[in-house]
């Protein structure tokens, strides 16, 4: 199964004429996750044609508004679809106090139930969405109000079955094709019997998506991002504005990419930058001095994670 992200919104804070707040859509298969979701983010999703009840979970990072002002007209529109199919939210404690308290969503009110995943002050780590594919944890960032950081982890897949290779040892039915992919081994009609090992590749590692928003660098950060295949990092500020990303809990580029080069990722999607950088060439330079498989997120360009 492929996994993809396509980022919706780029901006911190304040919207631009070209960015929209923050807000990722990460595609397993057919499934959906979303990360953030800014005021203006369902607009974005139909702008990539993505269908909103594809949604399986919605994960906050934290209760600043441009992080989760646009849930209220996605879960409208949820509404007014008639999805019935039950929505995994997960955020820090207080999310489900706001929902409640504006008229149309209310858990009696929704046409699906909302499963609420609450995270609380303080945490190390929980583990707060699963299926047979994939995990995902969350860890608690450093910023100016309790936030927290998420890694999506496909579990190991199946080696590939060389279907030449089996076909010339007489494998030739499709429900052996499936035992020996499942690591079985198979009894030809002619009584001979083909070993799994023997047409199958070893197992492949499932590839890790980090989205690490809004923080100051910290270990945290570093653990959520072990390993990714890739990480989607903030980077607010510049080198230019080193004291002021400390001063409201956010990262330069340069930092970012500190994180992912001592965390071992192998690509680093910058976003949330200040409404100030025009061109974000700067900040991409800055961090390909310390990390060079660096790039500037591109609102609804779709990311293969391979
Ligand atoms: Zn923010
Ligand atoms: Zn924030």
């Amino acid at each position: 199964m492929t996994t993809e992200i396509i980022p919706l919104g780029t901006t911190s804070a304040m919207p631009t004429p070209t960015r929209h707040l923050s807000g990722l859509a990460l595609l397993h298969g057919p499934g959906m996750l979303l990360f953030d979701c800014g005021e203006g983010t369902q607009f974005q999703l139909m702008r990539a044609g993505l269908k909103p009840y594809r949604l399986d979970a919605v994960f906050i990072t934290h209760l600043h508004g441009d992080h989760y002002f646009g849930l209220m007209g996605l879960l409208s529109t949820l509404a007014l679809i008639k999805r019935d199919a039950p929505l995994t939210l997960v955020a820090p404690a207080g999310l489900a106090e706001v929902l409640h308290a504006l008229p149309g969503l209310r858990d009696d009110e929704l046409t699906f139930p909302i499963d609420y995943v609450t995270l609380h002050e303080p945490m190390t780590q929980a583990v707060v969405y699963e299926t047979k594919a994939y995990r995902v944890e969350a860890r608690p960032l450093d910023h100016r109000i309790f936030a927290v950081g998420y890694r999506f982890q496909e579990r190991t897949k199946p080696g590939h079955l060389d279907v030449e290779r089996a076909q010339a040892l007489g494998v030739t039915d499709y429900r052996h094709y499936r035992a020996l992919k499942a690591g079985e081994a198979v009894t030809l009609d002619d009584g001979r019997v083909v070993e799994s090992e023997a047409v199958v590749g070893p197992p492949r590692p499932g590839v890790v998506f980090a989205y690490v928003t809004d923080t100051r660098p910290c270990a945290a950060a570093e653990i959520l991002a072990r390993g990714a295949t890739l990480l989607y990092h903030e980077a607010t500020f510049g080198d230019d504005l080193t004291a002021r990303a400390a001063e409201t809990g956010h990262s330069t580029a340069r930092q970012a990419a500190e994180t992912a080069r001592r965390a071992g990722a192998q690509q680093l999607i910058l976003g949330h930058f200040s409404a100030r950088y025009n061109d974000l060439s700067g900040l991409v330079d800055e961090a390909r001095t310390v990390f060079q498989n660096t790039e500037a997120a591109e609102e609804l360009k779709r990311y293969k994670i391979l």
